[in-house]
């Protein structure tokens, strides 16, 4: 994790933008007993806090949006393959199956009393806002930037990218993406102004089996590792909640869906995938402001 700010009181707004990532990490890791999404899962439920309501509220919008590709209630599926845990197998059917059960967002129920909302979870349902959280930590980062007066910063917590204004210079960020192919080298760079830049892909998380990969993007219909054709999906937009659901969605979509998703939803977002022959496919708001590095096939997606 990388926070970087500009300007009058720039050292205090990182020591508050780190402050809020801890106490976001404390509020949502699942791997923290005493977090609060850890005690929803022990407890099958519990009444939200502030942030956890706004998070779970606009998972469970893009669980919609995406008919379901993306579903926080993934979680017991992700600590069958022991992604969780690092103790890493690839399940048996019927394990499988008995987890895959359990998983569906639609089942859970939201009730609000005294302008506070409870979450309950059928039995055994467990949620995990890992594939959300980070998106919304980085935004939040932002706004505690902003609260200092800074005008000029960029956090980077490991593939998600998050730039407020421009370069003090007054020139854009350029925010360059991961090759999958290549741990030192990128696939292209985008200049952004005020824009997450968030990146999921298959290579991030994995481990072998048996001369396969398995990763950490499970697809809700089968239980396994989204194989679509996709390495990996950019997806750059003002709402990093959005940007972070989104990148973990579309790349379970496989290409022309995610494509299709694009152009029903153009005014929120914009997209860089890059698809297992090596080509990469840019959507038409960023495709002036994207660059690929001299190896990789481009197609602009118009809609
Ligand atoms: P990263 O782990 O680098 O933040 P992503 O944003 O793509 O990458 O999120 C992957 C994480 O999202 C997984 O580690 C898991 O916690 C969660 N996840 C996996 N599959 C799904 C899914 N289908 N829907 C929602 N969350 C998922
Ligand atoms: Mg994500």
């Amino acid at each position: 994790m990388t926070l970087t700010a500009y300007g009058d009181n720039a050292q205090e707004a990182v020591e508050a933008g780190i402050a809020e990532i801890q106490r976001l990490d404390d509020l949502l890791s699942t791997g923290k007993e005493t977090s609060e999404v850890a005690q929803i899962n022990a407890n099958g439920g519990g009444v939200l806090s502030e942030d956890t309501d706004y998070l779970v509220k606009r998972a469970l919008d893009i669980y919609q949006s995406t008919n379901g590709a993306f579903d926080i209630s993934i979680y017991p599926v992700m600590q069958l393959w022991g992604f969780t845990t690092g103790n890493f197998a690839v399940p048996s059917e019927s394990d499988l199956s008995a987890k895959l059960a359990l998983v569906d967002a639609g089942k859970i129920t939201l009730s609000e009393e005294n302008g506070q909302t409870s979450i309950s979870l059928p039995e055994g349902m467990e949620i995990d806002l890992g594939g959300i959280a980070k998106g919304y930590t980085s935004g939040r980062v932002m706004e505690v930037m902003k609260s200092y007066g800074i005008k000029s910063a960029v956090i980077n917590l490991g593939g998600k990218a998050h730039v407020l204004g421009n370069k003090t210079d007054g020139s854009q960020w350029k925010v360059v993406i991961q090759d999958p192919e290549d741990e030192n080298g990128y696939l292209g760079g985008v200049n952004v102004t005020d824009k997450a830049i968030i990146t999921s892909g298959g290579y991030e998380r994995y481990f072998e089996q048996d001369g396969k990969t398995y990763h950490h993007i499970i697809d809700p219909t089968t239980g396994y590792p989204a194989e679509k054709g996709l390495i990996s999906v950019t997806i750059v937009s003002e709402d990093g909640t959005l940007a972070d659901g989104l990148s973990t969605s579309l790349f379970i979509m496989g290409k022309d869906k995610a494509i299709e998703f694009w152009k029903k939803h153009s005014d929120e977002f914009d997209t860089i995938l890059m698809t297992d022959d090596d080509k990469l496919y840019v959507t038409a708001g960023i495709s002036d402001a994207f660059t690929a590095e001299d190896d990789y096939e481009v197609e602009i997606v118009n809609k």
